[in-house]
C-alpha cells in the first residue's frame, strides 16, 4: 500500500510586533517564524475515505478535537479542490506540544497537505498549497515550506526572512494552559489603540548569532505582558533562560506559553537545560 511520511517542524516567533487590529477583531502582525528540528510526523497511506487514526506521541493525549479537525479539515479540502474520489488513512505523531505558541496544529494540517500531494500524484506547487492553506488558518501557509518567513496581516503574508545563522535553541514550555484567545483579549484590554510603529528592516542576511540578537532584541514580542497576565509562570521560565549560563538572548514564542533562548551552539543549550530542569522538573524542555 502506498505511503508518504512528512515531518511537521514546530514554529517559533524569533519576534511578534502587533501593528494593527481588523475591523472583525484579529490583529495584524509582523513576525519572523523560523522551525525547528522539533516536529510532529503526519503519514498518509492510500485507502478508501478519509479517516484519522488515534495520534500517538508525547502529547497525543492532549490533543483536542480542533487539532484533530485541521488535519481532517485539510485533507477534506484538498481532496474537494483536487476534485479526486481518492482517500487516505492520516496518522500523527504528536511531538509539539499542544496550544503552546509552537504552531502544532498548523503544522500538522500544512503537513497532511504536502504528505497528500504526493499521495494523490497532484504536483500542486507550493504557492498553490499556500492559498488553499489560507482557507484553513493563518499560520498554516507559512508550515507549507516550514522556512524562515516574515509574516505579516495575520500571519498569511509571507515575504522572505534573511539568511539565518546557525545557533543552539532551547525551548521551555511550563505545561500549564494559555489559551490564544484569552492573550489577545488581555493584550486589547490593556492596547485600545494600537499605535503606528516605525518597524526596522531586516539586512538581508545575518552572518552570525550576534547579528541577528541586535536585530530581534528591540523588537520583542508585544504578547509577552498579555501572555503572563494569563499565565504568571512564563514570567519565571523567562527569568530562569536568562539566568543560563552563556545564554545570548530569551523571549515568549507566539502568544505562550513556550518560551525559548538562543546560545552559540547545541552544545550550550544542552547545558542550560539541565540546568532549567533542575530548577523547574516540572517544564517540557527541548534542546536543538
Ligand atoms: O489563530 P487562533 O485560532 O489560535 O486564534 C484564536 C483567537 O486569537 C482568535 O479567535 C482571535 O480572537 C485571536 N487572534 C487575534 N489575532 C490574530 C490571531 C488570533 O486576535 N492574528
Amino acid at each position: 500500500m502506498k505511503s508518504i511520511t512528512v515531518q511537521a517542524p514546530a514554529k517559533l516567533n524569533l519576534t511578534l510586533t502587533i501593528t494593527g487590529r481588523r475591523d472583525d477583531g484579529y490583529h495584524l502582525l509582523d513576525s519572523l517564524f523560523v522551525f525547528c528540528g522539533l516536529h510532529d510526523v503526519i503519514t498518509v497511506t492510500a485507502g478508501d475515505g478519509l479517516t484519522l487514526v488515534q495520534p500517538k506521541g508525547g502529547f497525543a493525549n492532549e490533543i483536542g478535537l480542533s487539532e484533530n479537525n485541521l488535519v481532517m479539515k485539510a485533507a477534506r479540502l484538498l481532496q474537494k479542490e483536487a476534485g479526486i474520489k481518492a482517500g487516505a488513512q492520516i496518522t500523527l505523531q504528536k511531538n509539539i506540544p499542544v496550544a503552546a505558541g509552537l504552531g502544532g496544529g498548523s503544522a500538522d494540517a500544512a503537513a497532511t497537505l504536502n504528505a497528500l500531494n504526493q499521495l494523490w500524484g497532484l504536483h500542486w506547487p507550493h504557492e498553490r498549497l499556500e492559498k488553499l492553506a489560507a482557507q484553513l488558518g493563518a499560520d498554516i501557509p507559512a508550515c507549507i515550506q516550514s522556512k524562515p518567513v516574515i509574516a505579516r496581516g495575520i500571519g498569511e503574508e509571507l515575504f522572505p526572512a534573511p539568511d539565518m545563522p546557525e545557533f543552539g535553541l532551547l525551548l521551555v514550555n511550563p505545561l500549564l494552559p494559555t489559551p490564544t484567545p484569552e492573550v489577545f483579549k488581555a493584550f486589547k484590554a490593556v492596547n485600545q489603540v494600537i499605535a503606528p510603529k516605525q518597524i526596522t528592516a531586516f539586512p538581508a542576511a545575518f552572518p552570525d548569532l550576534q547579528s541577528l540578537v541586535d536585530a530581534i532584541k528591540p523588537r520583542g514580542n508585544d504578547l509577552l505582558d498579555a501572555a503572563v497576565s494569563v499565565q504568571p509562570a512564563i514570567k519565571d521560565v523567562l527569568v530562569a533562560l536568562h539566568r543560563t549560563k552563556q545564554v545570548r538572548y530569551a523571549a515568549l514564542s507566539g502568544s505562550g506559553a513556550t518560551c525559548f533562548a538562543l546560545y552559540d551552539g547545541v552544545e550550550e543549550a544542552k547545558v542550560a537545560a539541565e540546568a532549567v530542569g533542575r530548577d523547574y522538573p516540572n517544564c517540557w524542555t527541548w534542546v536543538g
